[in-house]
């Protein structure tokens, strides 16, 4: 048998908690609603997504897809915001392609075009992962996560009070060559541009770490580290950044294979950082998902699926809940975003 046709069942006889609702309303402060991620909402009607939303007890929805487009920002502020503004948060971007017409002043450019999309009415900035793996500058040369020509674009953000969601490098194990060792080896066999090894790529700490400088340097302004500040299989770094910097936030979006399989490290860490945790699905609006996390949060369930799937879509591990108390429920579902974005309840 080839171990893909291997596909054990657990034995153990343990508890199954089906969490339809959360214990407290939910803000989802790291989702999509466009094509490719978040099922392609912006073409549907958004009476049908309040409803899936209504079910799962989301109160707001980040959606990150405004993009760097004036069309795509608008279309999405148009056709969420108008429907039920004080449902959806919607994000800008950057549009890195342009850096080498501007060159050496392209933070500033990025600044002033995030000035604009603010004004139309953009609720933060979304830096998406090619940042540290793939963006040029104009002459060519990768663009290092702390290159100190994007501080004006930092720096605005801050002047203008909207928090940065950034997603820089990936799971470890994607810096990691493919072998018998890489703990994501079958899925790095279905998607092979998904490696990223060193070189050309920088290594994985390079990344991070850049991010984290740049956390520091702007003080005044709110970052949030998508997935587990970018580091979900190493909470003591992602403690120490959150320790240093007291802008620095994360979301746990897409992560609770890493989280469900060091349990006793997450509850602590959920403990202990309860104040900075935001919510994020990562997933598009869907409700099996939304399940799957809330029991991840409440339950003490044991070695369940980390995905809705049978398959191991990352790896051949389990998850295990959190069982966390009401207090940091309460903060990691709705109080920390609602302070980040103005919300009321
Ligand atoms: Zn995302």
């Amino acid at each position: 048998m080839l171990l893909s046709d291997f596909k054990p069942r657990s034995k153990l006889v343990t508890r199954t908690t089906l969490v339809e609702r959360p214990r407290f309303p939910v803000i989802d402060a790291h989702n999509h609603l466009a094509e490719p991620f978040g099922g392609g909402w912006d073409q549907r009607p958004t009476s049908e997504l309040l409803d899936t939303l209504d079910q799962a007890g989301v109160v707001a929805y980040v959606d990150l897809d405004g993009g760097w487009g004036e069309d795509l920002l608008h279309r999405h502020l148009d056709h969420f915001k108008n429907a039920a503004p004080e449902r959806f948060r919607i994000f800008g971007g950057v549009d890195w392609e342009r850096w080498p017409e501007h060159g050496d002043g392209f933070g500033e450019w990025a600044a002033a075009r995030f000035r604009e999309q603010a004004r139309r009415g953009a609720e933060g900035l979304k830096i998406w992962k090619p940042f540290g793996l793939h963006v040029r500058d104009q002459h060519g040369a990768l663009v290092a996560v702390d290159d100190p020509r994007l501080d004006p674009l930092w720096a605005t953000a801050g002047e203008l009070g909207l928090p940065v969601l950034v997603h820089v490098a990936d799971p470890v194990a994607f810096f990691d060559p493919i072998d018998e060792t890489n703990e994501r080896w079958e899925e790095l066999g279905g998607h092979p541009e998904w490696s990223f090894p060193s070189p050309p790529f920088p290594p994985f700490l390079d990344i991070v770490n850049g991010f984290a400088a740049v956390v520091a340097r702007h003080s005044a302004t709110t970052f949030i580290g998508a997935h587990v500040g970018c580091y979900a299989e190493n909470l003591a770094w992602v403690g120490a950044v959150l320790d240093h910097c007291p802008n620095f936030h994360i979301d746990f979006s897409a992560r609770i294979g890493e989280l469900g399989r060091q349990p006793y490290s997450s509850r602590r860490f959920f403990l202990k950082y309860a104040d900075r945790i935001l919510f994020g699905l990562d997933a598009g609006p869907d409700l099996p998902n939304y399940r799957l996390y809330y029991r991840f949060l409440e339950t003490d369930d044991e070695y369940f699926n980390y995905n809705d799937s049978e398959a191991p879509l990352q790896g051949r591990w389990h998850a295990c809940g959190l069982y966390l108390p009401d207090d940091v429920l309460r903060k990691v579902y709705f109080d920390n975003a609602a302070r980040m974005f103005d919300i009321k309840r």
